[in-house]
């Protein structure tokens, strides 16, 4: 019998809690380090360039266009597809997407995962549906596997692993279990503890992999160990599910970024992909992601394809009906458009250079003031966040006595720094690791 009175208080989400601590935290010095969004050398949120183009396009107003050459006196203007497309498209209306989503987006968002040459697409082994951002694709992901995996119901994780991923899999019924992942001693790949996990976890268990950029440890396989992993993954049957949030966030380059899945795809192994647009679009509250299922190659594989795409629409239809359009258009329009889609890489550049510029100064700065330990690990991580290392009591201190905001974990939010405060963060740090 159901009774109100009997509905425990929930812990708040312990990120967003931190979040709002931030917020009402008056200290002119603050720094929230905290939350995987990026932020700009001004500590702002940062709208793509190639973002606010398109939101211009989507406007249905236009934007003047760049001239482009000086010919004989005029001016020649470049005209990109999109921009043809848009101007003269009379069907930018507010209608329901279709319930797998726009198909401009999922097919390129797929292109962009595998990589435009993949022989899975031209094979038909693939099937992609538009999601509510990553979250919702892994959701999807996680539902379609509670009801048609026929392996072992069992998700393994790698400890630590994004928070999330334990309640979305829990909440679908499907257990999960960890796989060693960080050396607290190197900041590094516990490799062999990973391996051993995977070798000992029972035939045809689901591994949750990274793409890249783990999140929260900024740790990846090499592309050797990502080999050997798939090795092991094929001995016992494994079926691999992977998670990517951070494609071209990473090292800048969207191809350096899905190795690993291009990888596991060359090498024929049926997996499903959950995708964010989140953080390499900056579009994170727009809630534009992908879920794609791949099969093995196989006489039957599209036969077996439009059957899963079949039951994914169901899913769908029963949980969002159709996805949301306004995000999806604008990716779609800068994935569709070879202009667009290279301004939209310098703008990644811009986004993982300057992390990766920031990494470089904090590790030289903490190194400078002589503060105890090593700091190699905060160049060797990747992404938006590194495990610095700190402990649970010295990450409190730092906050109390600081004002520096991280997760409990010591996680840091590489983006959260810039020119102005790293200075700052440094000598906070060395003073709470003394
Ligand atoms: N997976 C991982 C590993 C992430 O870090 C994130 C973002 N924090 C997501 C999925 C999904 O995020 P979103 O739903 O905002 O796309």
């Amino acid at each position: 019998n159901f009774s109100a009175e009997a509905v425990p208080q929930a812990p708040e989400d312990p990120l967003f809690g931190l979040v709002r601590a931030f917020k009402a935290d008056q200290h002119p010095t603050k720094v929230d380090v905290s939350v995987g969004a990026y932020r700009d050398n001004t500590a702002k949120p940062w709208v793509l360039p190639v973002v606010k183009k398109v939101r211009t396009l989507l406007s249905g107003i236009g934007f003047p266009l760049a001239p482009l050459l000086h010919v004989c006196g005029h001016t020649v203007y470049a005209i990109s597809v999109a921009d043809e497309i848009l101007r003269n498209d009379p069907n930018l209306d507010h209608e329901y997407a279709p319930i797998a989503g726009i198909a401009s987006f999922t097919s390129k968002a797929a292109e962009l995962i595998l990589g435009s040459g993949s022989p899975a697409i031209p094979e038909k082994r693939v099937t992609s549906v538009q999601t509510i951002s990553g979250t919702g694709a892994v959701h999807l992901g996680a539902l379609f596997l509670s009801r048609f995996f026929t392996g072992t119901k069992k998700v393994y994780v790698s400890n630590p692993t994004w928070v999330n991923h334990n309640q979305i899999f829990s909440n679908v019924g499907i257990p999960v279990a960890q796989y060693p992942y960080f050396s607290k001693q190197t900041k590094g790949l516990d490799f062999d503890g990973m391996k051993a996990a995977l070798a000992e976890a029972p035939e045809r268990s689901i591994i949750l992999l990274h793409a890249c950029a783990h999140n929260p440890t900024g740790v990846d396989p090499t592309l050797d160990q990502w080999k050997e992993i798939a090795t092991l993954i094929r001995q016992k049957n494994h079926f691999p599910f992977f998670d990517t949030a951070y494609q071209g966030f990473a090292t800048g380059d969207l191809k350096k970024d899905n190795a690993a899945v291009r990888y596991f795809v060359e090498q024929g192994f049926e997996l499903v992909i959950a995708q964010s647009f989140a953080k390499n679009f900056g579009l994170y509250g727009e809630r534009a992601g992908c879920f794609h299922f791949v099969t093995s190659p196989a006489p039957d594989a599209s036969e077996t394809v439009t059957r899963v795409a079949s039951q994914l629409a169901i899913l769908q239809r029963s949980e969002i009906s159709n996805p949301p359009l306004y995000g999806a258009r604008i990716v779609s329009t800068v994935l569709n458009d070879p202009q667009l889609f290279a301004e939209w890489e310098e703008n990644l550049r811009t986004m993982s250079g300057r992390i990766i510029e920031m990494r470089k100064v904090l590790r030289a700065k903490l190194e400078e003031l002589g503060t105890p330990g090593t700091w190699n690990h905060i160049t060797d991580q990747i992404g938006m966040f590194s495990f610095t290392g700190l402990t649970e009591p010295q990450v409190l201190k730092i906050r109390e006595e600081a004002h520096v905001y991280m997760t409990k974990n010591g996680r840091i939010s590489m983006a959260g720094l810039n020119t102005n405060n790293i200075d700052y963060f440094a000598k906070a740090v060395d003073k709470v690791v003394r």
